[in-house]
């Protein structure tokens, strides 16, 4: 395998000096609050190692938020695992349960970390295309890859790269077929609170029968403006979380032991962050396709995640690998290509942006993209 996609093109933009809205990270800071609460614990002694598990009164945090927003009453001994990022997250539930030969669903757009972790633990992915403008799952084609060594089905509502959202029926679907198949879901909700125009998040948390043999992962991350924190979660079942346990220890053992209590006091302190949160992007969203409407990319807005796709068949016939080296090189705007989200490179004319910054980023990025 070659190097992840967001390392290749962040240091393409920096050598080329381009705007860079292809890896998601916003150019802003987190609340204020939340960098004091931070520094605090690094002044006072807080720095080293917490317990394995994670800090319990972050875990805590989790289990009460867990509780609010999707009704799921779960013990932050047993069942809630701090991890570095839902990446080490998602790796340590891949490698829980995936053996020698076992399959894998993966739904393709698929997050370009789920496919090496499988391999890694020796099993064999099953990839569902969706495609766009929809993206929507085909269910009787997931119905038609299950096999009675299929072991675990990973999933990402809201979607990078696409921006779609999941409905309760796909989550429906999901459940009838992880009943009656036996296998596990592995959840990717790191974009659960970045969701717009009203739709609820379906987190798996609020479907107590597909939870029973779910890891739902998030981070912490994308929802307070700190990426380079690496720090997320796993909520699982307790005998679930037991196996992820046991990868997690000798994978990185713990996390960052002051960020770790920053997070715990300011979720504790301020419920309302998460809840803006969809808000503050959707203003975002909205400025950033307002202005490009009438432009030459077709836009149809992201339903959820701070990502865009912009299709640009009516500009040019190039593959998207190719337009998103030259759009950089040429142009200086980065973007992602999703033809590398697919397992067989399917090129649809689709690239990302990103929209996490600040608004006169967008408004220089728009002004690129309108001028091509
Ligand atoms: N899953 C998805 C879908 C993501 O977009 C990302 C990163 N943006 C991650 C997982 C990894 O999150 P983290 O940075 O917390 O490791
Ligand atoms: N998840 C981020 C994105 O999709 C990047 C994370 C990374 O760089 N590994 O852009």
């Amino acid at each position: 395998m070659g190097t992840t996609i967001f390392t290749v093109m962040s240091a393409l933009a920096a050598e080329e000096g381009a705007l860079n809205l292809s890896q998601g990270f916003p150019d802003f800071d987190g609340p204020p609050a939340l960098l004091e609460l931070v520094q605090h614990y690094l002044t006072h002694g807080y720095n080293q190692y917490p317990p394995m598990a994670g800090v319990l009164a972050l875990r805590e945090a989790i289990a009460a938020k867990v509780l609010d927003l999707y009704g799921c009453t779960v013990n932050p001994e047993t069942e809630v695992t701090v991890t570095s990022g839902a990446t080490e997250a998602l790796f340590c539930a891949i490698h829980a349960l995936v053996r020698s030969g076992d399959e894998v669903i993966l739904l393709d757009p698929a997050y370009d970390s789920y496919e090496p972790a499988v391999r890694l633990a020796g099993g064999v992915a099953k990839h569902i295309p969706l495609r766009p403008p929809d993206y929507r799952v085909d269910w009787d084609q997931v119905r038609a890859a299950l096999t009675p060594r299929t072991r675990l089905a990973i999933i990402n509502s809201p979607h990078n790269p696409t921006g779609t959202v999941w409905e309760a029926e796909d989550v429906r679907s999901l459940e009838a077929l992880a009943l009656r198949f036996g296998f596990y879901v592995l959840s990717d909700e790191v974009y659960e609170h970045i969701i717009f125009d009203g739709r609820p998040h379906q987190s798996l948390c609020r479907y107590p029968d597909l939870w029973r043999r779910s890891f739902v992962v998030s981070s912490f991350g994308k929802t307070y403006h700190v990426t380079g924190w690496k720090i997320g979660y796993c909520v699982a079942p307790a005998r679930l979380t037991e196996e992820f346990r046991k990868i997690h220890q000798f994978v990185t053992f713990t996390s960052n032991t002051p960020v770790q209590h920053g997070l715990a006091d300011f979720l504790a302190a301020h419920p309302e962050h998460h809840l803006q949160l969809g808000a503050f992007y959707q203003r975002k969203r909205d400025l950033f396709c307002s202005l490009l409407a009438g432009g030459r990319f077709s836009v149809k807005p992201s339903a959820g995640t701070y990502f865009q796709l912009l299709g640009y068949g009516d500009l040019t016939d190039e593959g998207d690998s190719e337009l998103a080296i030259r759009l950089t090189k040429e142009a200086k705007i980065a973007s992602i290509p999703t033809s590398i989200f697919y397992a067989d490179r399917a090129d649809h004319k689709m690239l990302r942006f990103c929209f996490c910054k600040d608004d006169d980023t967008l408004r220089r990025g728009a002004e690129i993209l309108l001028g091509l």
